[in-house]
């Protein structure tokens, strides 16, 4: 298979800082799509891969499953993107597209399993993926989504991961009008969480740690904000819930939250991956028909639905723009929530980089 280098910043070790490498695309083929990286948001799981918190990292590893940018090249039998388009893609890059969760637009669920924008197993080239920290990136049509004109490209990355894993669960528990919705952690997720949950109407409450992002909150359109680490408030939010989203990267008590849920309510965990400590508590489960779910992104139709719904309800990310040289620095910030909501990577400073 034909293939062609681009510059981009990856590691080579958990411990390693990121840095400049060299890698290799494959050159497209009739179903692909051939992408000039504009911009890549910096998600937590880029720094839980590069640091394999998960396990399993494959090195060199490099990051980025948020990207937006220009379509260079197309494979003869692309249909719906021509060159100059704008173009994004998600945390997936391909899936089997035969099992019943893909047949159903659930590629994120795939039975074989999906291939993640990076550390996945890439089928063209051997070897593993690698992400959006690059200049270029090729891929097939199907994982390619549109990108609608009114919205400003750098804010929209965010919306490929950080917006389409909360929207998911939103849509999947059918938020509307009248709902009560929390959100745990005021991040990336968490930002866009509150966004959605009040575009689709519902009535968002905010849960965090941080007492100075009240403000933040209540200006993304949170109704009210609970210091979690407040007991009085933490007691007075009983029963009040039917869905809250818990976007808390690390080991955390989620049981702290049930009592919060309402008959039927359900807390889904996006954040942390893994065993829960402490185990959970199934009494008020059981009393009160609780339940704890989990989700992971959005389908591709799922995807393409959510930038559609930002497109006419200018919804885009709020973001602090940053070079490909300053990732490390980034990672740390993002280790302290010091950022103010999703750092994104202006490709330009990697494109100007001499090597
Ligand atoms: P982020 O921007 O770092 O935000 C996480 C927020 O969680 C922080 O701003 C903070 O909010 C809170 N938090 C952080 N550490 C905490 C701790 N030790 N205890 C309690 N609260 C804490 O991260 P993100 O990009 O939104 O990602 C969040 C998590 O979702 C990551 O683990 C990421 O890997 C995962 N993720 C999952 C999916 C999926 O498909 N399920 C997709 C993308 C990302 P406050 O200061 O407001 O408390
Ligand atoms: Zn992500
Ligand atoms: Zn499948």
């Amino acid at each position: 298979m034909e293939k062609f280098e681009v510059k981009a910043y990856g590691t080579y070790a958990a411990t390693k800082l990121l840095e400049p490498l060299n890698i290799e695309r494959r050159k497209a083929t009739p179903q692909d799509v051939e992408i000039d990286i504009l911009y890549c948001g910096v998600c937590h799981s880029d720094l839980h891969t590069a640091r394999n918190d998960w396990g399993g990292t494959r090195y060199p590893a490099v990051p980025g499953h948020e990207i937006v940018g220009r379509v260079t090249k197309v494979g003869s039998g692309v249909t719906k993107f021509k060159v100059g388009d704008l173009a994004a893609i998600g945390c997936m890059v391909d899936s089997c597209r035969e099992c019943l969760s893909c047949k159903h637009d659930l590629e994120q669920y795939c039975i074989p399993g999906n291939t993640g924008t990076y550390n996945g197993r890439d089928k063209h080239l051997g070897g593993h993926t690698f992400g959006g920290y690059s200049e270029k990136i090729v891929v097939t049509e199907h994982f390619v989504l549109k990108v609608p004109a009114n919205l400003d490209p750098a804010a929209t990355a965010p919306l490929l991961c950080a917006g389409v894993t909360t929207w998911s669960p939103l849509r999947h528990w059918k938020v509307k009008k009248g709902s009560h919705v929390a959100v745990i952690g005021l991040g990336g997720l968490g930002h866009m969480a509150i966004k959605l949950a009040k575009a689709l109407g519902a009535d968002v409450t905010l849960f965090s740690r941080s007492p100075e992002k009240e403000k933040d909150g209540l200006a993304l359109g949170a109704g009210q904000v609970i210091i979690s680490t407040d007991q009085k408030q933490m007691l007075e939010a009983k029963g009040k819930f039917d869905l809250i989203i818990d976007t808390v990267p690390y080991i955390h008590d989620v049981n702290l939250y049930i009592p919060a849920l309402t008959v039927n309510g359900t807390i889904v965990l996006v954040g942390y991956l893994g065993p829960l400590d402490p185990m959970l508590n199934s009494v008020p489960m059981i009393l009160g028909r609780k339940s704890v779910a989990g989700s992971v992104i959005g389908g591709i139709a799922e995807t393409q639905e959510l930038l559609d719904f930002c497109g006419e309800h200018h919804i885009v990310s709020e973001i602090e723009v940053i070079k490909m040289q300053d990732i490390n620095q980034a990672y740390e910030r993002m280790l302290k929530s010091d950022v103010r909501y999703r750092f994104v990577i202006d490709m330009a400073s990697l494109k100007n980089e001499s090597r």
